[in-house]
Formats: C-alpha cells, sequence, structure tokens
C-alpha cells in the first residue's frame, strides 16, 4: 500500500542506512541504536557521510541539532552543508564532529541559574539512540539530528539527558531484580505511548481573541447554552474538515516514523485525541514533541489553529496527556500477568514495587504535572485530581488484598496466593480501564499516568516515574539480598509488607468527589492543588537526595528546574492579567460604554417625547449595563493593582482575573451581540 510505502520515508531508517553505508558500519549502528548503546566514535565520520548523502537525496540544504530545552519546547539552529571550495563554487560538507556534537549560545535558554553567565556557551551531542530524521517546508527540508544539551560544566539543561539518565536506572535495577529470578541477562526496555489531547478552532476566530493568541486560552467567555451537556461529541463521527486535518496529520507521522494509529473525537466540543502506538520511551517522548509540532503547523496549512493549552475554554473539559507506561525485560512485559507462577512473581513483585514508589514518591509525580496551564484542569471535576492515587481494578485489587491478608482471595480457592507456586486467575482486560477519575491507573498490561498536560514534554513526568521505580526495585533487592531461607517465602513476606505499608495508595472509588478529598487527606495523601504547591517538593532534601543516588538530577539541576517552573508560572499569569485588563478596558468597556450611552439618550429622548411603552425597559436594561459598567471599572483597577505588587502575587492576579470575568461574562449577555468584540464560545467551538 502506498502509506506503508511512505512509512519512515523522513527518518534515517533500517533500510536507508543500509543503503547510504557499508554493512559494517550500518551493522555497528544499528546494534547501537537497538542496544541503546554509545556510538563507536570511530564510525562516526562513515556515518556522517552516508546520513548526509541520504540528506541531499532527500533534498536537504541544512542540518541542525534538534534538542528539546527547558523551555518546554524544542530548539534547532540550523547550518547549511554548504562550504566554500574554489572560486565562486562550494561543496557540501558534514563531519562526524558535526554529527556527534555542536556548540551553541545557550545564554538565551532558560537555565535556572545553571549557566553562569561569563560561560553562555551550551554544547549539543548527538543521542545516537534516536534516528535522525527530516523536516520539511514550503522551500527545502533540514536534516534534524536528536541531541542532548549541557552546560559546559557537563550539567544537563534539557529533559532528554536527566531522561537518557532515568532509563539507564531502571535498565540497571530491572536486571538486578531479574537476577534475583533467576532470569538471563537480557534487554530492558521502558516503553510509552502518550495519547495526545488538543482543540482545533478556526483561525478567523483566533486572530480576533488577543488572550488566545498571547496566553493559549480564553480569559473571558460565556458557557454556551450547549457545550458539552448532551456528550454527543466524545467518539462521534468526525467532521469532513477534520477529517481532512487528521489525515493530513498522519500521514506527515507516517513519513516521520511516528506509528499515529487511533484518532476520535474527545469529550468537549472540538476537542480531539490521536494516540501513536507505544514505542521505546526515549524515542516516543521525541516523537510527542514532534507530533505537537505537527499537528500545530498541519492546523495552520488548514486555516484552522490547534490549541494544546490544558484549559483553553472555561467550563468544558481541559486536555491532557495520558502518559501509558510499561516495563519489559527480554521481550516480556512485566506488567503483563503471566502465564506461569514464575511470571507472576514477577509480575506482582514489579507491581508492588510501583505501588511503593507512587505512595512513597506522590509528591514527586506530582510536581512533574506542574504548571499555569494544568492548575485549571487538575480537579476540575473531569480531569483527574490533584491527589495522586493508584486505580488496580477490582481482579488485581483483590488479588494485592489476599496477599496483604495471606490468603486467597474468597472468590477463588481458599488457599493464599503463594508466590512463584500458585497461577494467577485471568485478569478480562476491559475492567480494568472502566474508572477514568484516577491519575494513575493499572490498565491491562501497563500504568496509564492521566496527570500531565496537553502541552507537557512526557519527559518530565517519565523522568520521575523512572527514577522512583528504579529505587523501589532496588529497595525490593536490598531486602530480599538479607533475607535467609526460601526465595519464594521470602518474596512473599515481603509483598505482603510492602502492600500492608503502602496500600493507602490504592483507590477504586469516583477521584472527582469530595468524599476522596477528604478521605484521602485522612490517609495522609498530599493534596497539591496548585503550582506553587506542586513544585515545592523538588526543593525537599530527601527527594533532591533520591535524584542525586541515581544519577539522575544533581542537586543544581533539580533546582534549576524549580526555579524554572516558578519563573515560568508568575510569567504567564503575568502575561493573562495584563492581557485580561487590555482587553477588558481595550475592547470591552468601549463597547458597553457606548451602548450605555446610547440607551441613556433614548431614555431621555423617549421620556421627553412622553412615551408610554419601552421605556422601563430601556430603564432596566441600562440599570444592568451601568452595573456592569461600574464592576468593570472597579474590578480592573483591582486587577491593576494586583498585577503592580512589588512582590509577585500570582494567586492574587488569578483571583482578580476571576472575579473580573465574571462581569465580562455577565455583560457578554447583555451587550448587541453584533457589537461584541469577541468571538463567543459557541463560535469557536461549535463552527470549525
Ligand atoms: P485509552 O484511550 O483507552 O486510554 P488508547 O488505546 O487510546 O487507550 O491508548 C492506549 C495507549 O497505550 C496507546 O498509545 C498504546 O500504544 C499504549 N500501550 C499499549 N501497550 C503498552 C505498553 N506495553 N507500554 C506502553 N504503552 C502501551
Ligand atoms: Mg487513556
Amino acid at each position: 500500500m502506498e502509506t506503508v510505502k511512505h512509512y519512515g520515508e523522513d527518518v534515517f531508517s533500517e533500510k536507508a542506512m543500509r543503503k547510504y553505508l557499508a554493512k559494517s558500519v550500518a551493522d555497528k549502528l544499528i546494534a547501537t541504536m537497538k542496544e541503546s548503546k554509545a556510538l563507536d566514535p570511530s564510525i562516526a565520520d562513515e556515518v556522517a557521510q552516508g546520513m548526509k548523502n541520504w540528506a541531499l537525496d532527500m533534498g536537504a540544504t541544512h542540518f541542525t541539532h534538534w534538542f528539546q530545552p527547558l523551555t518546554g519546547g524544542t530548539a534547532e539552529k540550523h547550518d547549511s552543508f554548504l562550504e566554500p571550495v574554489g572560486i565562486a563554487m562550494a561543496d557540501m560538507k558534514f563531519s562526524g564532529k558535526n554529527l556527534i556534537g555542536g556548540e551553541t549560545d545557550a545564554s538565551s535558554f532558560p537555565s535556572g541559574g545553571l549557566r553562569s553567565t561569563f560561560e553562555a556557551r551550551g554544547y549539543t551531542a548527538w543521542d545516537p539512540t534516536s534516528p535522525a530524521f527530516i523536516k520539511r517546508h514550503e522551500n527545502g527540508a533540514t536534516l534534524c539530528i536528536p541531541t542532548v544539551f549541557l552546560a559546559y560544566t557537563g550539567a544537563a539543561l534539557d529533559t532528554k539527558t536527566p531522561l537518557l539518565r532515568s532509563v539507564q536506572a531502571v535498565t540497571k535495577a530491572t536486571e538486578r531484580l531479574m537476577k534475583k529470578f533467576g532470569q538471563k541477562k537480557a534487554h530492558t526496555s521502558i516503553t510509552l505511548g502518550a495519547e495526545q489531547e488538543y482543540f482545533l478552532v478556526d483561525r478567523e476566530y483566533y486572530l480576533r481573541r488577543p488572550d488566545l493568541l498571547q496566553t493559549g486560552r480564553t480569559v473571558f467567555g460565556a458557557a454556551p447554552a450547549k457545550h458539552q451537556q448532551l456528550d454527543d461529541h466524545y467518539f462521534g463521527s468526525i467532521r469532513p474538515r477534520i477529517l481532512k486535518f487528521m489525515t493530513e496529520v498522519e500521514h506527515r507521522l507516517w513519513k516521520l516514523g511516528i506509528p499515529a494509529k487511533t484518532r476520535h473525537n474527545e469529550v468537549a466540543p472540538a476537542q480531539f485525541e490521536l494516540a501513536p502506538m507505544f514505542e521505546d520511551i526515549n524515542l516516543a517522548c521525541d516523537h510527542n514533541m514532534l507530533i505537537m509540532e505537527v499537528l500545530r503547523q498541519t492546523a495552520e496549512n488548514l486555516g484552522l489553529v490547534c490549541l494544546l493549552h490544558e484549559k483553553p475554554f472555561d467550563g468544558v473539559n481541559g486536555s491532557g496527556k495520558h502518559c501509558n507506561w510499561s516495563l519489559a525485560y527480554g521481550g516480556k512485559n512485566l506488567l503483563s500477568p503471566g502465564d506461569n507462577p514464575q511470571e507472576n512473581a514477577m509480575f506482582l513483585t514489579v507491581l508492588s514495587a510501583i505501588i511503593r514508589a507512587v505512595d512513597l514518591h506522590s509528591d514527586l509525580l506530582r510536581t512533574t504535572t506542574a504548571g499555569a496551564g494544568n492548575d485549571h484542569r487538575l480537579g476540575a471535576n473531569e480531569a483527574p485530581p490533584a491527589i495522586i492515587s493508584i486505580f488496580l481494578g477490582d481482579e488485581l485489587t483483590e488479588i494485592m488484598e489476599s496477599i496483604d491478608a495471606g490468603r486467597r482471595s474468597r472468590s477463588r480457592t481458599k488457599a493464599k496466593v503463594r508466590l512463584g507456586v500458585d497461577s494467577l486467575p485471568p485478569l478480562p482486560k476491559d475492567t480494568t480501564d472502566r474508572n477514568r477519575t484516577s491519575p494513575f491507573a493499572f490498565t491491562g498490561n501497563k500504568f496509564e499516568f492521566r496527570a500531565p498536560g496537553a502541552s507537557h514534554n512526557c519527559a518530565q513526568s517519565m523522568i520521575v516515574l523512572n527514577t522512583i521505580v528504579a529505587e523501589s526495585l532496588d529497595a525490593i533487592c536490598d531486602k530480599l539480598e538479607v533475607m535467609k531461607g526460601d526465595f519464594n517465602d521470602n518474596l512473599q513476606a515481603l509483598l505482603q509488607r510492602l502492600i500492608r505499608k503502602h496500600k493507602r495508595i490504592l483507590f477504586s472509588g469516583d477521584g472527582y468527589s469530595g468524599d476522596w478529598t477528604e478521605e484521602a487527606a485522612k490517609r495522609g495523601l498530599p493534596n497539591l492543588r496548585d503550582t506553587p504547591m506542586a513544585i515545592a517538593p523538588l526543593m525537599d532534601r530527601k527527594n533532591q537526595e533520591l535524584f542525586a543516588k541515581y544519577g539522575v538530577f544533581s542537586k543544581s539541576e533539580i533546582e534549576s528546574r524549580y526555579e524554572i517552573a516558578h519563573e515560568d508560572y508568575e510569567r504567564r499569569i503575568r502575561i493573562e492579567g495584563e492581557i485580561a485588563l487590555e482587553i477588558a478596558r481595550g475592547m470591552i468597556r468601549p463597547v458597553v460604554a457606548d451602548e450605555f450611552s446610547k440607551l441613556a439618550t433614548a431614555i431621555g429622548q423617549a421620556t421627553k417625547d412622553g412615551l408610554k411603552m419601552g421605556v422601563s425597559g430601556l430603564k432596566a436594561l441600562s440599570l444592568k449595563l451601568g452595573a456592569g459598567l461600574d464592576d468593570l471599572h472597579v474590578k480592573c483597577e483591582h486587577l491593576e493593582k494586583a498585577l503592580s505588587r512589588k512582590l509577585a502575587d500570582p494567586q492574587g492576579v488569578l483571583r482578580e482575573m476571576d472575579d473580573l470575568r465574571k462581569t465580562v461574562d455577565k455583560l457578554e449577555h447583555l451587550v448587541d451581540d453584533t457589537k461584541w468584540p469577541l468571538p463567543k464560545y459557541r463560535e469557536m467551538l461549535f463552527i470549525y
């Protein structure tokens, strides 16, 4: 089929490597990639030559190191292959040195204090486990080389470096545990499938909404009569314009070797989802960054705008990024209940390790979902709450309970589940995925972390998840190593203790309910409601020591991330506050004032003329508009004051914005529809 032929066409794929590289070089490079090893420097020049020839054949004129700085996005700086030789002549050159490393001015990227001003250089270094690819534009193409981004001290200025470090940590800990189970040395793979939610709006509307343009979300807008109450959008038939968009997105992604698989309408009107097949976690994170870029660009080509903000519209569902994570050893998914007692014991051990990890470090997991945008989404009665808990499904919960109680579950036989001896009852897959309110749910053969925001880089949360799982696997190994006697008995006793200690993190009920907030508080689970609270754990000594122990983040690296998150939060809210003020004063007020003064004149005239009817209607409306106008004035003053405080007060700004919004949204229903200066929700959400 055509599509299959084009799959991976824009990637320096295995096929391209075989065509453009000598066999021995291709073999070495492919082995490097498959086994996530470091590149043998002696083949760098040959790889670079082959890659360049391939890129030239693909129409590329430039190359760039492609990296993920702490802005949350991706970065590139293009250099052409061109090198002058002789008189007005040029060659296309690219060396192993160009491929492996680059030097770039890092001074304009956020570093949270990691990069001292006298040393503004940053370095990029090729990550050979993620293949090079071609990015096309109207006038040509660029060879993109995925790289890490470091300061001259070696400190990570990006998200990829700590991700790769965290993968190493899990790999090491998994190998250690598997050895205890008598398994042969094999390849550990950590997999991620990230479902991406997004909104699409018509570009015409977008351009007339300064708030969307500047902040990605609407700071004003009354709820339309119909929004998502009828539940008629989710999985509904996809409109032709949107289908055209989705198809184009998929074609582009497939060319980039990104396995886009599922597409559907989401819950909110104008909201959609794209899910790729899961891949190796490092590649999946890179691919998610590209997915976001392709979504945005394709939308633009079709006169649409793709919104990746977590809450572009108040009152309807926000957008998340569900990160499906799993761990495999020697090709066997350790989160899949096995076919024999030995595999089941491994499965239950890894499961218990994750339960322990999430219970001990839910605060750290929460840090990765912080942000001005996601604050509006988490706990907003449609997205998982800010409290982290685990959903296991009935069957697994019962098995865990039986291990805890030291007996086999009632519904089956009377004996307890004996690890390494008993088989597990088959777990029906479909019953594990029914709880949509849980932030961290077991879904058959993987965990699904649903709290990350739509705009986030998956690596953020995956770094933490990997690290805490590594620590838990190690903790189990540490214990097993000092226990004497039969391995299975020891394991049984250990898991029983673990479950007993950490079962408070398990919750199968409705995560949206107020009862859960109370219950969670009783259980001592943290409820970190907003960004300042959520990022605070990054400064905890115990957390910093954990990252340092696993070599994932040094103390200064983690502090820099705290710094950046904090600044980002303050800046975003300041921008939102300023744009809200500008819209309220510059766009809304003139319209309301104009309508009010026209009314006042009309009332005066009508009274003068002694009209009997209509005057009371005019008066009633003018009273409402007048009150709204006064309110608008006062609330703008309040917001202005909050914005001008010497010590930044994002929470204060948010409160005043909310207050101002109430007035503006009320006025939206009072003012002549044809005069209202902003496109309304009912237009933006339904006409595309
Ligand atoms: P749902 O919408 O019900 O959550 P989807 O089928 O849309 O589920 O998405 C599930 C995601 O989980 C897909 O990206 C899929 O590839 C991924 N996935 C499946 N198995 C694994 C696994 N072993 N490891 C990681 N991700 C997985
Ligand atoms: Mg999901």
